[in-house]
């Protein structure tokens, strides 16, 4: 089975080569001994004419003996290959100058006599050889008359016209022919080299084509061997790599236009998060520019607060906005190194205490001290488990409880955050991860959440490889639970 473009068409241009050569060698061999035929009949042709007249033939309207041996005799030193045969009218042979046994045929077919003597037909023409009972060869023939002009027979000349069985044959007799032979053949050879050498650089660019476009993509779409290699020939796989690289450019547009909607929808997402603090904290300083001198002093410090608060709010959303839009774009790099996370967690508890106190929740936790090192980016899981907890303080009311555990798993340590709060309903479970969702229980402005916190966690999560989880029930309290990996 032949696998290359270049292998498929050099064979076919073989094969047809032979074809043709061999059509053509068959036809220029059977037209040089037509030719052969023809110039000898043509030469010879009133050889059997001149015969009858050199020697007397008929003598008393008889056919003469004598004369016929004469014939025989002539012919016999200038060329023994000639033969005659005498002829009555209707074609019967009555003498032949061949030893007995060797005339196979006892008449001659008189239409091709006919045929040569009326000169209608083009020639070579083919006769009977009366020493073979399928074989023709060229002839003279004339008729022999007596003295009144009345036809006694025909004087038949078979002229040995050559006639070769086979193109070797002819070969083997002539220098020319054999000449010829061989030029053609160093054409045949020098059209096959020529051929074979111009297949080989159309395909090969083809096979240029099919490096290029691997290239391409690989370099250009960044897919490192994303091709599978198909069988086939050049055509078949430039096909097949047409097709992998459309498919890859149709899902990179895809990805893109989904990239570029999710775009548009954060920076709606943004400038409405932005502006709301942004009108409040306007609102309040425009009030206290306007009515300054009517209000009390503690009014005047109320709104600057809460003014402040807003800024404090504006300012986070920015921070948090931008370290999203730096672990999205993959900017961030994990500085991973192993630490002790029941470590981390009493630190973490330890900072939101004071806040719990206010809001008098209680805080509490089980850390197993004797746990492996986890492997990650201390700063940025820090980041997660404050996130988890302020969530946790935000949507937990006062007299509530929350509760961080830790424990060892297959190379893998779990924290879980739980607390008794309010839940978060069913349907907001599986969006509560994407970016601004804000649940149903979230009351804007006395939560002042900005719907990225657990965005930004599982972001960071997704880098460590550890996957992240929540179960709640509505007025019971809400578990999250995320895993790294043990350090090893
Ligand atoms: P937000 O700043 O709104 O808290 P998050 O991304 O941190 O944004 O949380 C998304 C939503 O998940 C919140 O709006 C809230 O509805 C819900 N949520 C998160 N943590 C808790 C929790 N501990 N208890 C109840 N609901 C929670």
């Amino acid at each position: 089975m032949i696998r290359t473009l270049y292998g498929k068409l050099a064979a076919v241009f073989l094969v047809l080569l032979v074809l043709a050569g061999t059509a053509g060698a068959a036809a220029s061999a059977t037209a040089v001994s037509l030719y052969l035929n023809e110039v000898s009949q043509r030469l010879n042709r009133d050889l059997a004419a001149h015969l009858i007249a050199d020697s007397e033939l008929v003598e008393d309207g008889q056919l003469r003996e004598a004369g016929l041996k004469h014939i025989f005799h002539m012919l016999m030193v200038i060329n023994p290959r000639i033969e005659v045969y005498l002829l009555d009218p209707q074609g019967e042979i009555l003498a032949f100058d061949a030893p007995h046994g060797q005339v196979l045929k006892p008449r001659v077919d008189l239409r091709p006599v006919q045929t040569l003597m009326t000169g209608d037909e083009p020639l070579p023409i083919l006769g009977d050889d009366p020493r073979s009972m399928d074989r023709r060869k060229v002839f003279s023939v004339a008729p022999v008359l007596d003295d009144q002009g009345s036809r006694l027979g025909f004087l038949y000349v078979v002229l040995g016209g050559q006639r070769y069985d086979s193109v070797a044959d002819m070969m083997r007799d002539s220098y020319i022919l054999r000449l010829g032979l061989w030029g053609a053949f160093g054409a045949l050879l020098a059209t096959v080299a020529a051929g074979l050498l111009v297949f080989r650089l159309l395909t090969r660019r083809l096979r240029r084509l099919d490096c290029r476009m691997r290239r391409f993509a690989d370099q250009e779409l960044k897919t490192k061997a994303a091709f599978t290699e198909s069988g086939g020939d050049e055509v078949d796989r430039l096909d097949s790599t047409f097709h992998q690289m459309a498919e890859l450019i149709a899902r990179q547009m895809k990805d893109l236009e989904t990239a570029d909607r999710t775009r548009r929808e954060l920076v709606v997402g943004v400038s409405h998060d932005l502006r709301t603090p942004l009108a409040s904290m306007r609102g309040y300083l425009e009030t206290l520019l306007l009515k300054e001198a009517s209000l009390s002093a503690s009014a005047r410090r109320e709104y600057l607060q809460i003014a402040l608060d807003q800024s404090e709010r504006l300012a986070r959303l920015v921070d948090e906005l931008f370290e999203l839009s730096r672990l999205e774009a993959g900017e961030t790099r994990l500085e991973r190194e192993p630490f002790s996370l029941p470590e981390l967690v009493q630190d973490v508890v330890q900072k939101v205490q004071i806040e719990a106190a206010k809001g008098q929740i209680e805080i509490t936790s089980e850390l197993p001290w004797d746990l492996p090192f986890v492997d990650g980016d201390l700063r940025l899981i820090e980041r997660v488990l404050e996130n988890l907890l302020h969530n946790a303080l935000r949507y937990t009311p006062a007299g509530g409880k929350i509760h961080v555990a830790l424990d060892e798993g297959e190379g893998r340590i779990a924290v879980r955050v739980a607390d008794t709060g309010q839940g978060i309903p069913q349907d907001d479970l599986p969006k509560i991860f994407d970016q601004f969702y804000r649940g149903s229980n979230n009351r804007t402005g006395s939560r002042d959440g900005t719907g990225l916190g657990l965005a930004i966690a599982k972001r960071i999560l997704d880098l460590h490889g550890g996957p992240i989880g929540v179960e709640s029930q509505t007025g019971r309290g809400s578990t999250f639970r995320f895993e790294l990996p043990a350090a090893s």
